[in-house]
């Protein structure tokens, strides 16, 4: 992220403020209608995370906009878990059924330290990122009680680029397989080791390939998501948003967790 914001963007990545979008998914059409439609997904703060100290100021008026968008899925990733509790907002209960929560473990440091956290947190919805993966993950039986819905695996890229070694994939895999969770194997990384040879993959598109071509990604339990109208009543699976996904999407791992194709031409570039 910092590299990207960087190189990119001109950016100061270590400068947090409130984005010009921040309030987009409440925005309209003229007809009235939303413009994120009803069953869409939202990565909130995919470059930055939710639960910033510098972000506290903001965060009321972010849960009050995924309150008012019950029929959206808002996709929330951490690095600090430990300051969730204490952000939540005075209604949450057992958490807004269109929230889903996700801890980045990269390490088993990391994970020993963010697992008991998260699986501790009253959400509805749980998953795990573990990109970059930089060491092998035991997940133990962090797994094993049905929270954890979707686990991401990725190797590093851009600055520092440090190796991701194909049997930590597959140990994760295989923890997930064993407990029906959905892995999801996004890219290899740009040093990729695999059977003892080092490869080097500057190419995402290739990366994302031959993470593909793994064939290790498997789906598992289907999580159930519950999307409310603005009256409180759930809305059928016919009315909801159905993501367009083109020929070229057939072959990318990210499939899984993509909001669909917008056909802005990006992913083949
Ligand atoms: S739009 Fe298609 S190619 Fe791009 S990330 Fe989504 S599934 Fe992959």
């Amino acid at each position: 992220m910092y590299y990207l914001d960087q190189v990119h963007q001109n950016k100061d990545p270590s400068v947090v403020y409130k984005t010009s979008s921040f309030r987009y998914p409440l925005s309209k059409h003229r007809n009235g209608r939303y413009q994120i439609q009803s069953g869409e997904k939202i990565h909130v703060c995919l470059n930055s995370d939710f639960f910033l100290k510098e972000a506290d100021a903001w965060r009321e008026e972010a849960w009050r906009i995924m309150k008012e968008r019950s029929d959206v899925l808002f996709l929330l990733l951490t690095k600090r878990p430990e300051r969730v509790r204490e952000c939540l907002p005075p209604d949450w209960e057992d958490g807004y059924e269109n929230v889903s929560l996700s801890v980045s473990c990269e390490s088993q440091l990391r994970t020993d330290e963010r697992m008991p956290i998260l699986l501790s947190l009253p959400f509805q919805h749980k998953g795990v990122m573990c990109a970059p993966l930089i060491g092998e993950i035991d997940f133990r039986d962090y797994l094993s009680d049905g929270q954890i819905e979707q686990v991401t695996c990725g190797g590093e890229n851009y600055d520092g680029k440090r190796p991701c070694n194909y049997d930590w994939v597959k140990k994760i895999a295989e923890a997930c397989k064993k407990n029906n969770v959905t892995f999801t194997f996004v890219e290899t990384g740009t040093v990729f080791i695999k059977d003892g040879r080092t490869y080097h993959l500057k190419d995402k598109n290739l990366q994302k390939e031959m993470a593909f071509k793994s064939g290790i990604s498997f789906k598992g339990k289907e999580p159930v998501y519950r999307f409310l109208d603005r009256m409180g009543l759930e809305i059928p699976k016919s009315e909801l948003y159905v993501p367009h996904f083109r020929e070229h999407c057939k072959r990318c791992p990210n499939q899984a967790i993509c909001n669909g194709c917008t056909d802005c031409g990006r992913c083949e570039k």
